[in-house]
């Protein structure tokens, strides 16, 4: 008997997959079942898409005043439900519950309330000629495919859901499989607020059986995608053949850059949640940490004891600071990079190995914070994306070197550059090739800000006007207004 089931959600009914197919959804951090989910096909994605594009044709007329208050009230009542959220984002993630809390249902309140706000707030251009007036309108675009990852569920999915929503299109989400509670939860509540049956659509399962279909779908006008790069690349070919809209944010491996001027106590306080907030599992962790050479013993000391000092344990404990990582099969990858960092010349300063609870937790998918230095700035641990609590140190000399080590990776996401210099605080982040910099902190976001990242980190930008772009279609329409002929 499970605890927990979970359904697809279409045309605002909860129901399982077609051929009543499902998978088991497992809590990380004990190893045990706690529900099924849909194992959904290619005819789950028609019925979905075709729910959506029914219900494109009513939501896309609906006046805007309608569509923002559907969205404020969404965010009021998860707001109301936020325990309930929050526990349900720590046991499919393993995440503590106060990262949850804290972080991942109040940023999707954000956004849902941003969105809702922001779009009374657009202006679009103007451009007068001598003989015409152009102005500038923005249209809904259609269906929108959303597929999210496991990392920050909610908060990402909201992060998509609410400019597609507030622009007039549809949507049919597409969840990560170790992650599915919140986005169906999210479903229930949408419609609670008053959306329209088949505006939101979810539907569950694995990458290839039914996010495939879904993203290759014709009827789907744009996709929006966070996960890996080699997904995303499978992604773009499945959109590109019909022309839609794609925006894709992939993976990192962002560069934390310790120059000696920094202050010590605040920037090891920075580089320590950069690189273990969510076991590491955040595309904008800082996990390979560039330390100016005369103060690397320094750096490296406290941030080996700060990760020591670090409550690893129950993800429903509201004191835990590292819960598990998402899966046994993540964790053993994690893991694997440890032996490949001794093979690399490295050695594990701290960490390397699964905690040892001596309770139920060590059936879960755990690992240390994990600190190496001594492999080279081109070893496969320090250009990899490992995507889990696992850090890799290494000592520069000039501020030349630091930004060419930097930028020597594939990638190009996100660094944070630590520095009581602001001339070179300005001069390191232009010279980074990558798509955000945190001068002095770590995640520091405002909504309206550029966010996506370069080279195989991904195309294009969501947030604020970025996303309103995106999840429209802006057309120019010119009135002559010269002499008649
Ligand atoms: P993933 O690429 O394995 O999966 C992401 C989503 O894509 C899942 O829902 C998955 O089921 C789906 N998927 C898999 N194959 C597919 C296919 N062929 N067609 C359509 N959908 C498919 O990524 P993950 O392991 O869930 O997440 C971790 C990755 O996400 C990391 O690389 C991380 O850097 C990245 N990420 C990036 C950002 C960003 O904003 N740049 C944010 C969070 C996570």
């Amino acid at each position: 008997m499970t605890e927990h089931l979970v359904l697809n959600y279409i045309d605002g009914r909860k129901v399982p997959a077609i051929d009543r197919k499902t998978f088991e959804n497992i809590n990380p951090a004990t190893g045990q079942v706690i529900g099924e989910c849909p194992r959904s096909q290619l005819e789950d994605a028609d019925a979905a898409v075709l729910s959506s594009e029914r219900a494109y044709k009513v939501w896309s007329k609906t006046p805007l005043a309608e569509r923002s208050a559907v969205l404020e009230k969404t965010a009021s009542l998860i707001e109301s439900r936020l325990e309930e959220f929050a526990r349900a984002e720590s046991r499919d993630t393993g995440k503590p519950i106060a990262v949850s809390m804290a972080v991942d249902i109040p940023r999707s309140v954000a956004n849902l309330r941003f969105f809702a706000s922001a779009v009374r707030h657009d202006q679009t251009g103007c451009h007068a000629m001598d003989d015409a007036l152009n102005y500038t309108t923005r249209s809904p675009v259609g269906v929108f495919a959303l597929v999210t990852p496991w990392n920050l569920p909610l908060y990402l999915l909201t992060w998509k859901l609410s400019p597609a929503l507030i622009m007039g299109n549809a949507v049919v989400a597409k969840p990560s499989e170790m992650t599915p509670t919140t986005a169906t939860l999210l479903a229930e509540v949408l419609t609670e607020a008053g959306l329209p049956d088949g505006v939101f659509n979810v539907v569950h399962g694995f990458g290839a059986e039914i996010g495939g279909p879904l993203v290759s779908h014709p009827a789907i006008r744009g996709v929006s995608f966070t996960g890996g790069t080699s997904t995303g690349r499978v992604v773009a070919q499945a959109a590109i053949g019909d022309f839609k809209k794609l925006s894709l944010e992939l993976g990192g491996k962002n560069a934390t850059i310790v120059f000696a001027d920094a202050d010590l106590e605040t920037t090891l306080a920075g580089i320590t949640r950069a690189s273990f907030l969510n076991q590491g599992q955040i595309c904008l962790c800082g996990s390979r940490i560039f330390i100016e050479r005369s103060v690397f013993n320094t750096y490296r000391d406290g941030l080996i004891k700060r990760a020591e000092a670090m409550k690893i344990g129950d993800p429903l404990e509201g004191t835990t600071q590292l819960g598990a990582l998402v899966s046994h099969a993540h964790r053993d990858k994690v893991a694997s990079y440890c032996e490949l960092a001794l093979e690399e010349g490295g050695e594990i300063l701290t960490g390397g190995k699964p905690p040892n609870f001596g309770t139920d937790l060590d059936q879960g998918a755990w690992f240390q914070p994990t600190v190496v230095s001594g492999v080279s700035v081109a070893s496969r641990c320090a250009t990899e994306e490992i995507f889990g609590p696992f850090v890799t140190l290494h000592p520069f000399d000039d501020v030349d070197e630091v930004i060419e080590a930097a930028n020597s990776v594939e990638y190009g996401l996100a660094a944070s550059v630590w520095t009581q210099d602001v001339k070179k605080a300005h001069r390191v982040s232009a010279a980074l090739e990558c798509g955000m910099v945190w001068v002095n902190t770590w995640l520091h976001r405002d909504l309206r800000v550029p966010f996506g990242g370069i080279k195989a980190s991904g195309i294009g930008h969501e947030g604020g006007d970025y996303s309103l772009d995106f999840y429209s279609e802006a057309k120019n329409i010119c009135i002559y207004t010269g002499p008649s002929n």
